[in-house]
This record gives C-alpha cells, sequence and structure tokens, in this order.
C-alpha cells in the first residue's frame, strides 16, 4: 500500500491521544522553519506539518519557495506534493488531482 495512505489510515486509527503525540514528533521533525515562505506569524501560532494537518490558517500566503521536497517527513511517508501552507494537505491536493487532473494552485 502507498506509504500515505498506510499512514492516514493508521492515524484514523489512533485514539485521540496517541494521534497528537504523532502529529507532535513529526512536527519536531518537519523543516518549515528553515524555508523562506515559513514567517514570524507561523512561529508564532506554532503552525508547521501543512502536509498532514492543511494550509496554513492565518499566517502564510505567499509562496516563496518550500523546502518540503528535502524533508525527511516528505520521503518517510512518501509525499507527491508540496506548498502545503498554502495549497492544503498531501490529501487535498492528491483529491484535486484525482478530480480535476491538477491541483487548483497549478
Ligand atoms: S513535508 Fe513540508 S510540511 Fe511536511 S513536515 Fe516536511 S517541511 Fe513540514
Ligand atoms: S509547506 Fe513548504 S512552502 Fe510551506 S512553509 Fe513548509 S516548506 Fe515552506
Amino acid at each position: 500500500m502507498d506509504k500515505f495512505v498506510s499512514l492516514v489510515k493508521e492515524m484514523k486509527s489512533l485514539p485521540l491521544e496517541e494521534r497528537d503525540k504523532l502529529v507532535e514528533e513529526k512536527k519536531k521533525v518537519c523543516i518549515c522553519p528553515t524555508c523562506p515562505s515559513f514567517n514570524k506569524c507561523a512561529i508564532v501560532e506554532r503552525e508547521k506539518l501543512f502536509c498532514l494537518l492543511g494550509r496554513s490558517f492565518m499566517c502564510i500566503s505567499y509562496e516563496e519557495g518550500c523546502n518540503c521536497p528535502t524533508c525527511p517527513i516528505s520521503k518517510e511517508v512518501g509525499l507527491e506534493y508540496k506548498y502545503f501552507c498554502t495549497r492544503g494537505d498531501e490529501k487535498g491536493q492528491r483529491y484535486e488531482q484525482s478530480v480535476w487532473g491538477s491541483t487548483l494552485s497549478e
């Protein structure tokens, strides 16, 4: 099974507390803070791990480069997309691709 699909299934099956723990662990590995698109607001709001948690709620609106392809998480869970902070999580971008043949941002 696709690594990302396996992760989503695993996360769904976990009790809330365990899921939160997993998210916190992955947040520690997330390299978004090294990215040119990341900003002070995102630091203050503790926004990270957009690939799994979805786009930036109120901090990041401009794309000035994306470090996701070099992030260990990207390889670990088999991500196919990037710019998750502005374009939405991996699940959403895969869905857009399957429905429209492209993501909305392309
Ligand atoms: S792939 Fe991108 S959003 Fe996901 S953890 Fe890595 S740097 Fe953060
Ligand atoms: S999701 Fe990509 S573009 Fe957004 S902050 Fe993380 S590394 Fe940068």
